[in-house]
């Protein structure tokens, strides 16, 4: 297994419930690192650029609102198999679907606002972080 790093965004809805020291525990107890970190508001136009890849979906308007309703933290996590590893800590997209203990199904509210983001591969998490932070703001 590779060291690898991956894009992770605490959504609006985890944010707005003050959960975002409770989720990093989840990313730090379980051997990823927070090597960049910031707390940002999106406007619409930001979350329509990251979204892009889901501009022809039906909840692409209502994904990029639900986005931009409120503050979001954006960070880097580094580790072992980060990419894979966030994505089994986040939780099937559907809380409702997700295996117990993870991020989503313990605090997520719904398919949409189901608190967290994380890249789904080498190329998006490239990608997303390039998107978010310079080379000097991600300190491993
Ligand atoms: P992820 O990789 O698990 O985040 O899932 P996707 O890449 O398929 O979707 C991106 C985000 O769009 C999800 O995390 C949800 O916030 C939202 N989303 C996905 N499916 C739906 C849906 O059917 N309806 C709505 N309203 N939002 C959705």
């Amino acid at each position: 297994m590779a060291v690898e790093r991956t894009l992770s965004i605490i959504k609006p809805d985890a944010t707005c419930r003050d959960l975002t020291g409770r989720i990093n525990a989840r990313f730090e107890e379980s051997g990823l690192h927070i090597v960049a970190q910031k707390r940002i508001r999106m406007t619409l136009g930001v979350a329509e650029k990251f979204y892009e890849v889901h501009r022809r979906r039906s909840f692409f308007d209502d994904l990029c609102a639900f986005m931009a309703s409120g503050p979001v933290v954006v960070q880097v996590l580094e580790g072992e198999d980060a990419i894979a590893r966030n994505r089994e800590i986040m939780g099937a997209t559907n809380p409702d679907n997700a295996e117990e203990k993870t991020i989503r199904r313990d605090f997520g509210e719904s398919i949409e606002a189901n608190s967290v983001h994380g890249s789904d591969s080498l190329e998006t998490a490239a990608r997303e972080i390039a998107f978010f932070f310079s080379d000097i703001e991600i300190v491993g």
